[in-house]
């Protein structure tokens, strides 16, 4: 008789806990998942699958408007956001289904409603209790709106995806990922967008380069973009909403939405009652090998805080699993993470921005160009692409790779397996370009750029 009723029971059936439950099954562990809401979490439910199908569907409208450039004539195009709505609702059942069957096909147990911890060993669910020897925490964050008043009145990228119409109006406050991202969602359908950022330029963390190249073309595209703003209250007048700036203006909207960011799913789980600490933030603090600071107890993905984006959780869920049950510990590699930001046009990046290795190395050479794509020298569309690499003047390695323009993502993710292998400037330069693409000015950048210093002095 086995002393536990599993070898592992996860809590959360995301991206990063799905991914250690099949691994785990894998290994020959007996498995559990609780999962109270959807199949699949915030990623495929509401996060990155439906925001991608959605960006896709925002692109449609300067598609036409470029089409009769290429010699199409286009009838008047006209949007219908509940058509798309219920496509993408049809998609996101069918990938809950899947997910299903790859957990029963493992082995492993599904259960549909919440649970929380009573011991290091024990998980309560619906009054059942079920004990483990190992525990995965991996329950994921949610959106958080700042207590101003009206609050109640503002929406978060979880009812985004589901609103009845698409707003006429939108004010989409905070300055990132998810913000940029739904700005260039409803500007593409024909919605009315304004951005309000509370500093001074948005994207922080980003090279700063990218983040005014953004801005500009977000600009340029009809996104009313502030910085220096913020909300003091909403308040619902009629149908419409009215939100009062600190600095007293007025802007009227049909719809709010708040992307200022999320907070770990930690309360009420139990955890610190078992023992488990968490930051000051609510994040589940962990080590390298995704341990928390109760020995058979582990967490992984957004609810620990650390890079938040679903391959990441992937690679925590398997590495956790391979530590529990496989022939050696594996800590996740969080280094050289590549991500992209769907915003219109898109970001890719990896690796450290100018201002990073600048502290990081000292020494190093920044070469960038900015260049009209060749499909708009017909269209006659003012949209810059805009690359950049920086280079550790000292061993000549590529320590940052910067991307705005259409397929950022899809370009830096093959450049981003040169950047882990060690890739120096002068490999890039060795590698002949792919003629007429966008991807090609990687390795065709000749020319450092000035150094600030000596920028100052012309
Ligand atoms: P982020 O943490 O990226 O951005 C939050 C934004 O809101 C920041 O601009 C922040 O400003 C601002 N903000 C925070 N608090 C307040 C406040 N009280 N009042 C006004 N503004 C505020 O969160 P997101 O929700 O955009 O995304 C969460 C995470 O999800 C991302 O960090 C990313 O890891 C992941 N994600 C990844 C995507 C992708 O890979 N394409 C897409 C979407 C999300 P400040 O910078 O000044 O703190």
């Amino acid at each position: 008789m086995p002393k536990y009723d599993y070898d592992l029971f996860t809590i959360g059936g995301g991206s990063g806990g799905v991914r250690a439950c099949r691994v785990a099954a894998g290994h020959g562990a007996r498995v559990a998942v609780a999962e109270d809401r959807y199949l699949g979490g915030t990623c495929v439910n509401v996060g990155c699958i439906p925001k991608k199908l959605l960006v896709y569907a925002a692109h449609f409208g300067e598609d036409f408007e470029d089409a009769a450039a290429f010699g199409w004539k286009v009838g008047a195009a006209k949007f219908d956001w509940q058509r798309l709505i219920a496509n993408k609702n049809r998609e996101i059942e069918r990938l809950n289904g899947v997910y299903e069957r790859l957990l029963m096909d493992s082995g492993v147990d599904i259960i549909a409603d919440r649970a929380h911890l009573s011991d290091a060993h024990t998980v309560v669910v619906n009054g059942k209790r079920h004990t483990a020897r190992y525990i995965l925490v991996a329950t994921g964050a949610w959106p958080v709106v700042p207590p101003i008043p009206g609050a109640e009145l503002a929406i978060t990228s979880n009812q985004a995806f589901f609103l009845e119409s698409l707003p006429g109006r939108v004010i989409i406050v905070g300055g990132g990922y998810v913000a940029v991202e739904f700005a260039g969602i409803f500007n593409g359908m024909g919605a009315e967008v304004t951005q309000l950022y509370r500093g001074p330029l948005f994207l922080r963390g980003f090279d700063d380069d990218v983040r005014a190249v953004l801005a500009e073309e977000m600009r340029k595209k009809g996104v009313k973009v502030l910085f220096d703003a913020d909300v003091a209250r909403i308040e619902r007048r009629g149908a419409e909403l009215r939100a009062e700036l600190r600095d007293g203006t007025e802007l009227v909207a049909d719809a709010v939405m708040y992307a200022t960011g999320r907070k770990p799913t930690t309360a009420g789980l139990g955890l610190e009652e078992a023992g488990v600490k968490l930051a000051e933030d609510g994040a589940v603090l962990v080590d390298a090998w995704s341990r928390t600071s109760v020995e058979n107890i582990f967490a992984v993905g957004d609810v620990t805080n650390r890079i938040n984006l679903t391959p990441v959780a992937l690679a925590e869920g398997r590495a956790v699993a391979d530590t529990m049950f496989g022939d050696e510990p594996k800590k996740p590699d969080h280094t050289g993470v590549p991500s992209a930001v769907f915003s219109q046009p898109s970001i890719g990046k990896v690796g450290l921005t100018e201002a990073q290795a600048r502290e990081r190395h000292g020494a190093i050479g920044v070469y960038l160009s900015t260049f009209t794509p060749l499909k708009h020298t017909l269209t006659g569309r003012d949209e810059k692409t805009f690359v950049k690499l920086i280079v550790d003047q000292a061993s000549d390695r590529v320590v940052g790779i910067h991307m705005v323009g259409p397929g950022a993502g899809e370009i830096i993710q093959g450049f981003a397996v040169a950047m882990k292998a060690g890739a120096t400037k002068a490999q890039f330069d060795a590698t002949i370009g792919i003629h007429p693409t966008a991807a090609e000015e990687f390795v065709s950048l000749r020319e450092k750029a000035p150094e600030p210093a000596a920028e100052a002095a012309e």
